[in-house]
């Protein structure tokens, strides 16, 4: 083995394709305003959409755990790191969803491998929306089942598919939210298609839980899916709720299955205590300040209203997730480092995360914006210097 040239020519390759990766180093915590190499931006790129990520109750509440029970949560669930703070919050998010148990995992990438790698294996089959987060996908591909994936939100491609599938398991999987063109999935006809079909329906509600439905229920209450039509139900607290984990909830069968199965449960540290306690603060905090809500919807209007007026094109999005569709790679960076230049953070989110020519500017609104702060996003975006010959927004 020589050096690492090979390495080095890939890594050329993707700068060429302007598709290479790196990171901004943010020096303070997530707000409206954050700053970043020694600059304040305003800030729209985050998925902390109810402005809970520095919420003072949050902060003293991990702080008030942290003096009981230190940093480390020290062992993994199954040997002694489940502790009382862990438990209470199962409990609180069971009675949140209204299934009957729930079940913390780490991080949403780890609930996602776990769940689907313990519910199936070869012979089974897992059906998936084209658009479903890189965690789900990867996570079919780990079972070992057989993989499909259907055209996006296309209920009539998933029962083809669902029909000629011999399989003795089928689970179908979809975003309750897609996380890159932030529209919602018709979960009710999932739902009964996959119930048609005997299959289960797992739902991915990241962006959804917090944001969406009665006291943020998500995804699933907006349609009114109980338990027995959402069989599988897994939420994120990274985004809405400001702190850091993942839960999956459901019947009493499918969270033991997993304590006994999901690797990515079993073998690895349970997450600090301190964590669970905050998200305990912030799960009431998401239920009781329904302003939070209706203030990000307030600004989801005016920014849709706004860029329609100045001809971006934006994608048929009612969330917090309002990307702008560039086409092109290099357009989208150039855009978002204009932006930039300007005091905005907006990601460019290019291929292989997109599909190839949907390059976009995703832009993410919080409830912590205030109307002022967006009319400056638009504002700036109307006046971004002309790339490429076209305006910014036309798809070229
Ligand atoms: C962010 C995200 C995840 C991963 O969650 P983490 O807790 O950040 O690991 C899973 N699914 C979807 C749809 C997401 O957007």
């Amino acid at each position: 083995m020589g050096g690492f040239d090979d390495l080095a020519l890939e890594l050329e390759a993707r700068k060429e394709q302007h598709l290479y990766r790196s990171r901004l180093i943010t020096e303070t915590a997530q707000g409206a305003e954050i700053g970043v190499d020694g600059r304040r931006y305003l800030n729209f790129c985050s998925n902390d959409y109810l402005g809970l990520a520095n919420h003072p109750d949050v902060v003293a509440s991990f702080q008030a755990a942290a003096n009981v029970y230190g940093v480390g949560g020290g062992a993994s669930h199954l040997v002694n790191g489940h502790s009382t703070a862990h438990h209470a919050l199962e409990d609180a998010l069971a009675e949140f969803t209204g299934r009957t148990r729930a079940l913390l995992f780490s991080s949403g990438y780890m609930a996602n491998l776990g769940v689907i790698s313990a519910l199936l294996s070869r012979g089974d089959a897992v059906f998936q929306d084209r658009l479903n987060h890189a965690s789900l996908l990867d996570a079919g591909l780990l079972s070992g089942a057989r993989f499909q994936r259907f055209r996006h939100a296309d209920v009539a491609d998933l029962s083809q598919r669902l029909a000629s599938s011999e399989a003795s398991r089928k689970l179908v999987v979809s975003d309750g939210v897609f996380s890159m063109d932030g529209d919602i999935a018709p979960l009710d006809e999932l739902s009964s298609v996959a119930q048609q079909h005997d299959a289960w329906l797992m739902v991915d509600d990241a962006h959804g839980v917090a944001c969406l439905g009665h006291g943020g229920r998500g995804s699933v209450d907006l349609f009114e899916l109980d338990q027995q039509q959402v069989p599988v139900l897994m939420g994120t607290l990274g985004k809405g709720f400001g702190t850091s984990g993942a839960f999956v909830a459901g019947s009493e069968e499918l969270i033991e299955t997993l304590i006994q199965l999901a690797r990515t449960y079993i073998y690895t540290t349970a997450m600090p205590p301190a964590v669970a306690a905050a998200t305990l603060t912030s799960l009431k905090l998401v239920q009781a300040d329904n302003w939070r809500r209706e203030k990000l919807a307030a600004l989801i209007k005016q920014f849709r209203t706004g860029a329609e007026q100045i001809g971006l094109q934006l994608m048929p999005s009612q969330t917090p997730i309002q990307p702008i569709v560039v086409g092109d790679a290099e357009r989208a960076i150039q855009m978002s480092q204009a932006l930039k230049t300007q005091g905005l953070l907006v990601t460019a989110i290019r291929p292989p995360t997109v599909p190839a020519g949907t390059a976009r500017l995703r832009v993410t609104l919080s409830a912590a914006h205030n109307e002022k702060q967006v009319e400056r996003l638009l504002n700036t975006l109307a006046d971004l210097p002309v790339v490429d010959g076209s305006m910014p927004g036309n798809v070229s």
